[in-house]
């Protein structure tokens, strides 16, 4: 599956963070295909939909989609003999699909900041140059290579060229790849750099519990979010303190301590929801009896592929899918309702999965 790794200087409350998604960690009987290591920690994704849906259907069970976060601190922690800590820090963001750069902006006089004082900007700055260094010099290698055959103007080298120029540039300037645009022919190229600077990332705002309620006061937070705008990121607030105690929650106590918190969603909640969209998921539904259940799927995903999320059977005997989007399952009442109104389509193998749809499918054996 597509994981989110987790990364920041020490002391910024990763742990601490890393520790509030285990705690509040899916139910692993309902996931037996997920792999649990130590330092992935697998949450379900917070969907207010699956609720109306268990309403409606009154199924024997529910089982929400998951997400998986890795604890690249913690592998990196563990596995430092041989390589340097650097190269095997890089190789495992590497592997990541979007990063979650954790951010202190919580004053507290008795943890030690690694740079002597709390500065987000500078601290970020300190991470994103390792990256961007990295990717600089991937770049270079690459362009050693195809510099030569551009010069004999071969015309695929030269467009890599052009391209491989932009990214130095780019870097040159302390930037990351995923402040430039591309065309979609310009992509495939910059894919095959395997870059880190172009993954989605998140920067979690780690605040101290009395700001929750207004992070906006707090003027690290406007720092994190102004640089985030310019690195084409995305900013969640949280405090990772006050996480790990509302993991430790059950459903009905969790919503007592957010009011009192004055926060609508938790900061985790929030956090695997932007993760979740970043990466490009969206959630299709299986409704039944027995059973209503999420899946997570990729955005422009066709019926076929989807059904094979649940089975590789229904992927190879598909014939076709019913489906009716949640908001017209919802404003009918009941799949019988929505049936009678016309609200439920077959749909063939062409068709693109929406995010909410209801699906089922119909396939051979
Ligand atoms: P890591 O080195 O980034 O993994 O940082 P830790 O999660 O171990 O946190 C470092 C210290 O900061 C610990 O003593 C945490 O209890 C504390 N800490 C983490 N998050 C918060 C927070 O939101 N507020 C405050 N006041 N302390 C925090």
């Amino acid at each position: 599956g597509l994981t989110a790794g987790i990364v920041g200087l020490p002391n910024v409350g990763k742990s601490t963070l890393f520790n509030a998604i285990t705690k509040a960690g899916a139910e692993s009987a309902n996931y037996p295909f997920c792999t649990i290591e130590p330092n992935v920690g697998i949450v379900e994704v917070p969907d207010e939909r699956l609720k109306k849906l268990t309403e409606l259907v009154k199924p024997k069970r529910t089982v929400p989609t998951v997400f998986e976060f890795t604890d690249i601190a913690g592998i990196v922690k563990g596995a430092s003999k041989g390589e340097g800590l650097g190269n095997k820090f890089l190789s495992h963001i590497r592997q990541v699909d979007a990063i979650c750069q954790v951010v202190r902006c919580f004053s507290d006089e008795n943890i030690t900041h690694v740079a002597g004082k709390v500065d987000p900007l500078s601290d970020i700055a300190t991470i994103n140059l390792e990256l961007i260094l990295a990717d600089l010099e991937t770049v270079e290698k690459r362009m050693d290579r195809v510099g030569k055959m551009a010069k004999q103007k071969d015309k695929e080298s030269m467009f890599e060229h052009d391209i491989l120029v932009r990214l130095k540039e780019t870097f040159e300037a302390g930037k990351a790849a995923r402040t430039l645009s591309f065309t979609e022919e310009e992509m495939k190229v910059v894919k095959h750099l395997h870059l880190l600077t172009i993954k989605p990332m998140l920067y979690v705002a780690n605040v101290g519990e009395e700001d929750l309620a207004n992070p906006d006061a707090n003027p690290y937070v406007q720092q994190v979010r102004e640089f985030a705008k310019s690195d084409n990121a995305e900013v969640i607030v949280v405090c990772a303190k006050v996480e790990e105690e509302i993991a430790q929650l059950d459903e009905e106590e969790k919503q007592m301590f957010l009011q009192e918190l004055g926060i609508k969603q938790s900061g985790l909640d929030q956090l695997i929801r932007a993760a979740y969209s970043l990466l490009g998921l969206a959630t299709y539904f299986t409704a039944g009896e027995q059973e209503v259940r999420a899946w997570t799927f990729r955005k422009g995903m066709k019926a076929p592929q989807c059904a094979g999320i649940i089975h590789s059977d229904f992927e190879r005997g598909f014939i076709r899918a019913e489906t009716v989007s949640f908001d017209d399952l919802l404003a009918c009442g009941s799949m019988a309702a929505a049936r009678e109104a016309g609200k439920v389509r077959l749909e063939g193998k062409e068709y693109e999965v929406q995010d909410g749809d209801i699906m089922h499918f119909r396939f051979n054996v």
